[in-house]
């Protein structure tokens, strides 16, 4: 039997980057009074509330949350969810974190129900905090996938992870060996990835920590599988750039070690590209790969200032990375306000709308799943947020006095957090 659902709220989501579109309001819609219609688990209608009641079919429910806000799911773009115990691990910059923090944190992971009870939590918080949809990084063990992907789908998720593959420059216990790494991964491949919502993505953790010949068998796993993700970071942090180019000392450049082994492309995502050079801007942008702008992880570990408008001048769809670990925490409202903080820092100031923006559609892109989230657009799977603009007392006193729209989305990106998310829909249903 077909289910029904009415929302009635103030509705808000975006057709394009309102970056592009500046002075017009074409990029977004935006109904005070408006309406979403659920029907078996997708958005049939999204508009003025009048419009969306007419002709409601047979056995709608209705729900009139009539003073919340609702907008498209989170979407976080580059998240360890094995690095939940070592958040606000404080003192050091990227290579002496990995070391000190996150490689021991990694190790309890061989334990398939170790493992089981972090992905649950993970997923617990993921959703209290509003992310509908996550590309995740496991650890070396395959059973760190297994684990996550067992929770994703039993809650249906549209989720990414995959396993990682790090055969040298990490401690004995986490290493795997090029042949092992494919052999693993292939084997995920097989059991997860387009099981339910879930997809697989191919995760050499950095190029300091691969082969040439592991990277060349991440590049064969991405040709002998359809619709594959290549999930990695790239140029975070000066040091880790130097070691790269010792490495790899044939290479041009960091994005040229992953060209040479066949790893760019549509959905590649590489998480940071912090420091890049004219070249491999070009190369990012000409090869259609995808960046995971970490803005909270680049100011906690001091890797840089991500330049958005160089991303954006290369048509290099861009979403938002909370990087838990590395970033303090897992709330996509916190990290607006951390990429708004380094856009400010690089006077090149980004709206509370183009930071919204790239937390819902602007991360579908990056993801290529804008054909399925991101948005209400009609046909979308119904992954939505319920919000409070009035969730604590501080919020209704300052959201009461906004004037417009904009100044409302500023508010509540630099005052809210987890409290402002009063429900979470997955596929219509509450979470
Ligand atoms: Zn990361």
């Amino acid at each position: 039997m077909s289910q029904s659902v009415v929302w009635r709220a103030s509705v808000l989501h975006f057709l394009e980057d309102p970056a592009k579109q500046q002075g017009s309001e074409d990029a977004w819609e935006f109904f005070e009074d408006g309406a979403l219609l659920v029907e078996d688990g997708l958005i049939t209608r999204c508009g003025p509330s009048d419009q969306v009641f007419k002709n409601l079919p047979a056995g709608t429910e209705i729900k009139d949350l009539t003073g919340r806000f609702l907008i498209p799911g989170f979407i976080d773009t580059h998240v360890h969810y094995p690095q939940l115990e070592v958040l606000a691990g404080c003192g050091v910059q990227l290579l002496d974190w990995l070391n000190q923090y996150t490689f021991p944190a990694e190790q309890k992971f061989a334990d398939e129900q170790y493992a089981s009870e972090i992905a649950q939590f993970f997923l617990d918080q993921c959703l209290s905090h509003g992310t509908t949809t996550a590309l995740v990084f496991g650890t070396v063990a395959p059973q760190s996938v297994d684990a996550f992907f067992q929770q994703a789908h039993q809650r249906n998720l549209r989720m990414i992870a995959g396993k990682v593959m790090m055969d040298r420059n990490a401690p004995d216990y986490l290493l795997d060996t090029p042949q092992s790494s494919y052999e693993d991964s292939k084997a995920l491949i097989n059991r997860w990835h387009n099981k339910g919502r879930l997809s697989y993505a191919v995760t050499p953790r950095f190029a300091p920590t691969s082969s040439s010949e592991q990277l060349h068998m991440a590049g064969r796993l991405l040709r002998e599988h359809d619709g594959l993700y290549l999930h990695t970071h790239l140029s975070e942090n000066p040091k880790e750039i130097d070691w790269v180019q010792e490495l790899f000392p044939d290479s041009k450049h960091y994005v040229d070690v992953y060209d040479q082994h066949g790893l760019l492309g549509p959905r590649s995502v590489f998480a940071h590209s912090v420091h890049l050079c004219d070249h491999s801007w070009q190369r990012m942008g000409s090869s259609g790969s995808s960046i995971a702008f970490c803005p909270g992880s680049n100011l906690f570990l001091g890797s840089g200032l991500f330049n958005l408008n160089r991303a954006k001048a290369h048509g290099i769809p861009t979403g938002l990375g909370t990087d838990v670990g590395g970033g303090t925490n897992l709330c996509l409202l916190n990290t607006m306000k951390d990429a708004y903080q380094v856009s400010q820092l690089r006077e090149e100031t980004i709206s509370p709308l183009q930071a919204f923006y790239l937390a819902t559609l602007g991360g579908a892109r990056a993801l290529h799943l804008d054909d399925k989230i991101g948005s209400f657009r009609t046909g979308n799977e119904a992954d939505f947020l319920v919000l409070n603009p009035a969730a604590t007392p501080m919020l209704q006193f300052r959201t009461e006095k906004t004037k417009t729209l904009e100044e409302l989305l500023g508010v509540l990106m630099v005052m809210g957090d987890d409290r402002v998310i009063e429900k979470t829909i997955i596929m219509g249903q509450e979470a």
